[in-house]
């Protein structure tokens, strides 16, 4: 395991597993078949490459999807991890390249599709080949129970009866029981350890809004969050095209992917996407498989999902960095509406309908229910979550109650008078005596309920009408007009004293007033906030230009995560650098002098504007002794104590900073001292080891000897 973390150290540049990764790569290790659930972003990939990296021999990768085969490949390539992958999009010369080394031991992984694995042609390749571990990613697709299945995979057990002796690893995010059971069976694991995790993603708020007025709720989102990465999923063609191009014209800068769209246009969508010059997408359900874009901040659905399943897999391509990311969707009756229809009009089976039926229906209760977001839709995917997680629309503005029965007759009582005729809109106009020609026509004034609900408004009355509705105090008659129903429930309230609690409706002014509120409580930026905010823009830029440069996606050059981590710890040399999250060795080694000289770039410039910058004072001794300027000089023109200047100094070196420091100790005495250091324990005392060498060497000597020692640590200790 020590070899594992040093591992995600040096190529990943990560200083802990995740608490399942570990327990994962202990059983890969142990030569045990391995199954494991994760949810997406949940760190699937680090649980074999890292077996893949420190094993002897080469592993194979199965998966299913070329996009994301060449996406992984390429983030392994840039952590200095020699990886290949043969499909069919690479060319034989390619292929006869990739094999060539693959036999000769210079590839750690190899990544394979379906298709060629169980082809005849490559069997002999890989009986040549020395296989420390197969890994079946998206195993899910073996199961005809699932999402995507893909016939190849069912051939896939010939693997375990060819290789018995090679450890299998199978992942997927998706988790139903029936698709679990294909999964180990048909892949023939042999007593598998199996591992599940919570498929709970914290870092992606939940929110449910009404569907009203979507398009200017979106044009408010995006005026917000300027320039961030997101989806908005849309259930028409026509409409991804239409929300687009009316984003287009207010100046926002996206663009619209669905499956009529020639090849080459979706890819280049795609591609615009991945690297970040078209910041938002308005897309059907066809976009988002197989991108591994770790930095979208937020995935609308401009209409109802059809299942939460889908809802589901959708917004979990939001957040993968593990940063903020937003769920955002959009719910309206007339969606459930028309799915209702479109699965209705649909051939097939009648079993089949009554299934998608009755999923869209629990897709709604979960967009209605007041109930905290997170713990409806991780019990759907049968996991208990006992809290409210806080971090959702409903826990963060939880509905109150009130005794709704005297506001429920009300509704009811007039479905009677109109002799159930009316549909909602109807009647809720009826009830705050709107004088419309349709009421006046039908006499609907002359009825004893009319204009008496006038204390809420229409959108409150609806807000009530929709809770009596999933109440079952009022049913809507699909097949006939939508009229509304009253059922024998809402005659229990209506006529036998049967009490019904509804959710308060907030009123316009409470709106108002919460918003106040809410803006009182929105504290300017604060200075340190600002300074990491103008930080994280010019270190994005940098990444785009980088990019560019070496053709690759900008999350490939250093996650957003990472970005913002060099924000707040503003590493001014290699070894800070590398402390930062998401820094290994290979991508210090191409990008770290590119970011080093930006990030002091930025603390010069605003030192020189007279913003103070922690770090900076170290930084700017250092340029000014780099400049020519000696130790007193410095002293006198900063106002600082010479010693203090040196203490900087030495603090640079320290970090790895290029010095020479034989103009204060020589190479000697740097030895003597050093080599009595382990006699002393860090921090070090200086006068200890001053009088530890009769007070031979100055306090500077053995401030320099410390420096440099440290440095030297610091080297031979990271992988
Ligand atoms: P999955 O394949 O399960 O969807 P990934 O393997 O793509 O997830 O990982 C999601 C994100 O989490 C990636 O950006 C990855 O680099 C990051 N990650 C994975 N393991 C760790 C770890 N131990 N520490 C920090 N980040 C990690
Ligand atoms: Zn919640």
């Amino acid at each position: 395991m020590e070899n594992a973390l040093l591992a995600l150290k040096k190529y990943f540049g990560y200083d802990s597993f995740r608490p399942m990764q570990s327990d994962i790569i202990q059983s890969v290790y142990s030569g045990k078949d391995t199954l494991v659930l994760m949810p997406t972003g949940g760190g699937k990939s680090i649980c074999f490459q890292i077996p893949a990296v420190t094993l002897p021999g080469i592993t194979i990768v199965i998966s299913p999807l070329i996009a994301l085969m060449k996406d992984q490949v390429e983030g392994l390539q840039a952590n200095g991890v020699p990886a290949a992958f043969i499909n069919s999009t690479s060319d034989s010369a390619t292929n006869i390249k990739t094999e060539n080394a693959a036999v000769d031991g210079h590839l750690k992984l190899l990544y394979v599709s379906p298709e060629k694995i169980v082809s005849q042609s490559f069997q002999s390749f890989l009986k040549r080949l020395k296989i420390s571990l197969i890994a079946v990613d998206e195993a899910h697709c073996i199961s005809s129970w699932g999402h995507d299945f893909r016939p190849e995979y069912t051939q896939l057990k010939f693997l375990k009866t060819q290789f018995p002796q090679v450890p299998m690893i199978a992942l997927t995010a998706t988790a139903d029981k029936l698709t679990r059971k294909d999964m180990l069976t048909q892949l023939g694991l042999v007593d598998p350890a199996v591992y599940i995790s919570s498929f709970d993603r914290p870092n992606i708020t939940l929110t449910v809004k009404p569907g009203q007025k979507r398009f200017e709720q979106i044009v408010d989102h995006l005026k917000k969050n300027p320039g961030q990465s997101g989806i908005i999923y849309c259930l028409s063609r026509r409409s991804c095209e239409e929300i687009s191009n009316k984003l287009n014209e207010k100046g926002f800068k996206t663009d619209y992917y669905h499956a009529d769209l020639p090849q080459q246009r979706r890819r280049k969508v795609q591609e615009d996407f991945i690297n970040d010059r078209t910041p938002v997408i308005c897309a059907t359900i066809a976009f988002g498989m197989g991108i591994d874009k770790s930095n979208v901040r937020f995935v609308i659905h401009y209409n109802l999902p059809r299942n939460l399943e889908g809802y589901y897999q959708e917004i979990g391509r939001a957040g993968r960095d593990g940063l903020p990311a937003n769920a955002i969707l959009f719910f309206s009756y007339a969606d459930v509406m028309t799915y209702r229809d479109m699965i209705n009009d649909n051939e097939g089976e009648q079993v089949q309908k009554d299934l998608k039926i009755a999923k869209l229906t629990r897709m709604y209760e979960f967009a209605e229910a007041p109930v905290c977001r997170r713990k409806t839709v991780l019990a759907y995917f049968d996991e208990t979550y006992e809290r409210n997680c806080g971090n959702c629309d409903v826990c963060k503005n939880p509905p109150r109650y009130f005794d709704g029965t005297v506001a429920a007759q009300k509704a009811l009582s007039a479905i009677k008078r109109t002799n159930e005729k009316v549909g909602m809109s109807m009647l809720v106009n009826i009830l705050r005596g709107s004088r419309n020609r349709e009421i006046m026509d039908n006499r609907y004034d002359q009825i004893k309920t009319y204009g008496q609900g006038k204390e809420y408004s229409f959108d409150d009355w609806l807000y009530l009408l929709m809770q009596m509705l999933h109440l079952g105090l009022v049913e809507i008659a699909y097949d006939d007009n939508n009229r509304l129903r009253v059922t024998p429930y809402g005659n229990d309230v209506l006529f036998n004293g049967k009490k019904a609690q509804l959710a308060i409706p907030v009123t316009p002014e409470k709106k108002e007033a919460a918003k106040k509120e809410a803006l009182a409580q929105i504290k300017p930026a604060s200075k340190a906030q600002t300074l990491r905010d103008e930080l994280f823009e010019r270190l994005k830029t940098l990444r785009r230009n980088i990019a560019l440069q070496a053709g690759i996606p900008p999350y490939q050059v250093f996650s957003d995560a990472t970005l913002t981590e060099m924000c707040e710890k503003r590493p001014l040399a290699d070894a800070d650098l590398l402390m930062v999250s998401g820094v290994g060795e290979r991508k210090l080694q191409q990008f770290g002098d590119a970011f080093i000289a930006e990030i002091r770039r930025f603390v010069m410039e605003k030192e020189s504007d007279g913003v103070k910058v922690a770090g900076s004072t170290y930084l700017l001794t250092y340029e000014m002794f780099n400049s020519g300027m000696d130790i007193d000089e410095i002293a006198r023109q900063r106002g600082i104590s010479p010693t203090t200047v040196l203490g900087h100094l030495c603090n640079m070196y320290e970090r790895g900073q290029e010095l020479n420091i034989h103009e204060w100790i020589t190479a000697e005495e740097l030895d003597i001292i050093r080599g009595a250091l382990p006699l002393f324990t860090e921090p070090y005392s200086m006068k200890d080891i001053f009088e530890h060498f009769y007070q031979q060497y100055s306090f500077d000597k053995i401030r320099w000897a410390i420096a440099a020692d440290r440095r030297e640590n610091a080297r031979t200790t990271s992988p």
